[in-house]
């Protein structure tokens, strides 16, 4: 489903991603770990090409999302296919950047009017939903400022997941919340993972959540994978010094 060959990513000198290689299968579950710095919010956001790849090709399905052929060659995607494969994934993002102007309702049903082009009935009909999927039923009419920050989160996972895609990208979702509220949101994602064979990519520091929900995590430092198993195996017996330092540093 995913396939990373050779990835590059450099910022000026810095060579945050060299030659990265990896992939995730259709309704994998993969968490992103490793020390600040390493790679895993670039991973994500090449993934939903807010960034660009110096080196290397990036597939999502049968989708390139670093290149077209164009009359038998290879060239950069251009804008256009790259809007394309964007709306097979959906990204949920530390900051929950609802549109504060909007109802909780009208944010999750505006791209799917707008840019998949559903009748307004249907698309208000998914939000319902998809509201109940995350316990936000009541809110449905109610300003992003009008919701606790885990609530906002919850409806930014409900906005993403009424695009219906293919993948699922998590940044750090938990970051900016209290305990209590980060909780409520993790709970809504294990739900998810349960009931359904979404693909996720999870950038989190919250451990026990990569734990329970995740089939692998991958140990990432200085832009390579050092690490790459089921979480018991990784969390109970981490092979690498790199790993077993980390994981002190953080549980
Ligand atoms: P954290 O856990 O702190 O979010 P991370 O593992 O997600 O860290 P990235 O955010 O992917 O790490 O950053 C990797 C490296 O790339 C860092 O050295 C960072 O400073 C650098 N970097 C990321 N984005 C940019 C940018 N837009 N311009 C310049 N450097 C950047």
């Amino acid at each position: 489903m995913i396939r990373f060959d050779r990835v590059v990513k450099r910022f000026g000198d810095n060579v945050v991603l060299d030659e990265l290689d990896f992939a995730v299968r259709p309704g994998e579950r993969v968490t992103l770990i490793g020390p600040s710095g390493s790679g895993k919010t670039t991973i994500l956001r090449l993934l939903m090409t807010l960034e660009r790849v110096d080196g290397g090709t990036i597939h999502v399905g049968e989708d390139c999302l670093t290149h077209v052929r164009r009359g038998g060659r290879l060239v950069p995607a251009d804008e256009k296919h790259l809007r394309k494969v964007r709306r097979r994934i959906g990204m949920v993002f530390q900051q929950f950047n609802l549109f504060p102007n909007m109802r909780v309702l009208r944010n999750i049903t505006e791209a799917p009017v707008h840019v998949l082009g559903r009748s307004t009935e249907d698309a208000e009909r998914r939000a319902r939903e998809l509201l109940d999927v995350v316990g936000l039923a009541d809110k449905i009419d109610a300003y992003p400022t009008q919701l606790s920050g885990g609530q906002q989160q919850r409806v930014a996972i409900a906005r993403a997941l009424a695009m219906s895609p293919d993948v699922l990208l998590l940044d750090e979702i938990t970051s900016a919340l209290d305990p209590e509220l980060a909780a409520e949101v993790l709970d809504v994602l294990r739900d998810l993972a349960r009931t359904s064979d979404i693909t996720m990519l999870c950038v989190t520091h919250a451990m026990k959540f990569a734990r329970d929900v995740s089939h692998r995590v991958l140990m990432f430092d200085a832009g390579k994978i050092v690490e790459d198993k089921p979480p018991a195996e990784l969390f109970e017996n981490p092979e690498q010094e790199r790993t077993r330092a980390f994981l002190r540093s953080v549980l």
